[in-house]
């Protein structure tokens, strides 16, 4: 973690949490918090039916809110879609883009992607634009290749100004929901050479500031040194995010990694 860039720890909630559930554990985390809090960006994402409630419930404080997903289009005939435009109404900063199980499960491709997250621009949403290797991808010394493939299909598309509002997260597949997470090197080695395709393609300042979070059983636990990396940036978090001590026990964690 460098101390230029501040640290962003987003809590996923996948599809969990009924609306009542969402804003007990949104009001656990608001108890939770401390002035220390400030130097980090928190962000809680929860499902698309309690965004408003979360919202509602972290107003006044520093907590910022997320979707999973969003669609390209600002409105039409495109059932079950939701559009950047209302999660910006419904309260959202910021969404994920492109996340495993949605490439997984619902068909997602770098093209859909890049086309999310130029929609989310466009609507003064943050991309969190998600990207990774398969078990089998880096088992086969395949990795990087593949990252590369990923960034420049979707995001290196971008405009040099968009791209600077845009927050990376690595997350390798295998690492995701398993409770393996990548070591501190593993993740290290493919957030740094993240941050060299950056400075090759838009330059060292912009390299400079990219936030590039890394993803993937993410614990209180395994934080810390994972945070230590200068490369690491804060984190995307799933199971751990489902507790408000656990969530603010990693972002604990990675603040302390600046202080260190
Ligand atoms: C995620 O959903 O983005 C994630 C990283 O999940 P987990 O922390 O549970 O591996």
């Amino acid at each position: 973690m460098a101390a230029l860039r501040k640290p962003v720890i987003a809590g996923n909630w996948k599809m969990y949490k009924t609306i009542a559930e969402a804003k007990e554990l949104a009001e656990a985390v608001v108890r939770g918090l401390d002035n220390s809090f400030g130097a980090a960006t928190l962000i809680l994402i929860p499902p698309f039916t309690a965004i408003q409630e979360v919202k509602r419930t972290v107003s006044g404080t520093a907590i910022a809110v997320g979707a999973q997903d969003v669609f390209w289009e600002e409105k039409g005939a495109f059932t079950g879609e939701i559009s950047p435009l209302q999660l910006k109404e419904a309260g959202c900063d910021f969404v994920v883009i492109g996340h495993s199980e949605r490439r997984q499960y619902f068909g997602e491709t770098d093209e859909t992607v890049r086309k999310k997250t130029l929609a989310a621009l466009c609507h003064g949403l943050t991309p969190i634009v998600c990207f990774g290797e398969t078990l089998e991808e880096r088992e086969s010394g395949r990795t990087l290749d593949r990252i590369k493939a990923q960034l420049e299909l979707s995001l290196f598309t971008l405009e040099e100004a968009d791209f600077s509002r845009v927050v990376l997260a690595y997350e390798p597949i295998w690492a995701i929901g398993t409770g393996r997470n990548a070591t501190p090197e593993q993740a290290e080695e493919v957030q740094a050479f993240t941050r060299s395709l950056v400075a090759s393609r838009y330059g060292k300042t912009a390299a400079d500031y990219a936030i590039i979070l890394y993803g993937g059983s993410v614990k209180p636990n395994n934080a810390l040194s994972l945070a230590r990396e200068k490369d690491v940036d804060g984190f995307l978090v799933g199971g751990a995010s489902l507790e408000a001590e656990s969530f603010l026990a990693i972002a604990r964690e990675a603040l302390r990694a600046v202080r260190d």
